[in-house]
């Protein structure tokens, strides 16, 4: 049985001397006012025991990781016709990028970069009559905690400052892939961003990536196969134009956001979720993807 409290322990001593670097997301307004200095942990085993560290109850805005809610549902009601409007190649460029976007004529690379999550926004608008709700339910049921909500103060900090995701969209709309009105499409993307949940909320809403379950949430069901599809895009996709490095570091499929939250899978064994608002140069957490690192390292579990 592994001790996961005093790996977490290890882990804590291996990065400490990174408290400090980096800086959170200030092109976001709301997320500069987030204190830096903290740092949560859980991991949660397939058998159902819990393990934490640190602010592991503290909510934080989980900006890109609500892509992969978002892919899920998009997937389930879609299935592979999804992807005739988003790729599923790793991007190699930073999450806001427009150049790669204008070049390959309005179709994103993939689901986890802005281009391709707005492209997910599209659909859910389209498909659903109420998509915030629709999208809340289901991020609550994967979670278990009805307290799960859009912080409005970010959505609209966001909004008043994203002149980047509104070209991207601008670009999608003018080669016709979103078909819905620019700004519904633009607030409902910035809502889901905004959503906030605690390391230990998102370990458990990723647990059903990592088991084998019936997945079934508030009406939304993949098969295995789509499961496996799911870690395949967040493998080579979750991490911006650093998935080849986390790959490399970590080992497991995963996704991160620019509130410095990272949720990633160990198939069959265990779902981790880790927050510090300190980003690097690419947007990724620094304690973040150190603390995976080592997780794995010390573990010598990965997907590898
Ligand atoms: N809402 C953020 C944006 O669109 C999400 C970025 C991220 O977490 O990668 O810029």
């Amino acid at each position: 049985m592994v001790d996961y409290q005093k790996i977490f322990d290890d882990i804590w001593n291996g990065i400490s001397v990174f408290a400090g670097v980096g800086h959170q997301a200030d092109y976001i307004p709301a997320l500069a006012k987030v204190n830096p200095d903290q740092f949560g942990m859980c991991l949660q085993e397939v058998s159902g025991a819990v393990h934490t560290y640190r602010q592991a109850d503290e909510r934080f805005s989980i900006q890109s990781i609500s892509k992969v809610f978002a892919l899920a549902m998009c997937l389930s009601l879609k299935g592979e016709s999804l992807w005739k409007r988003i790729g599923k190649e790793p991007s190699g460029t930073a999450f806001n990028s427009l150049v790669q976007l204008e070049v390959e004529k309005g179709i994103p690379r993939n689901p986890f970069i802005n281009a391709g999550a707005i492209v997910l926004s599209d659909i859910l608008i389209t498909e659903l009559e109420r998509p915030e709700d629709e999208f809340l339910g289901f991020v609550r049921e994967l979670c278990g905690e009805p307290g799960v909500d859009y912080n409005m103060d970010v959505a609209m900090s966001e909004r008043e400052h994203g002149f980047l995701n509104a070209a991207i969209a601008n670009m999608l709309k003018s080669h016709g892939t979103i078909v819905n009105d620019i700004e519904r499409v633009l607030m409902f993307y910035f809502k889901m961003c905004s959503v906030e949940m605690t390391c230990r909320e998102l370990a458990a809403a990723f647990m059903a990536f990592a088991d084998r379950s019936p997945f079934c949430f508030a009406g939304y069901s993949l098969t295995n196969s789509q499961i496996k599809r799911m870690n395949a895009v967040m493998q080579t996709c979750g991490f911006y134009d650093e998935a080849g490095e986390f790959s490399y570091l970590v080992g497991l499929p995963g996704k991160s956001g620019v509130g410095g939250g990272i949720v990633a899978i160990c198939p069959q064994r265990y779902s981790v979720a880790v927050w510090s608002p300190r980003l690097n140069s690419k947007g990724n957490s620094v304690m973040g993807m150190k603390a995976l690192e080592l997780l794995t390292t010390y573990t010598e579990e990965s997907i590898f």
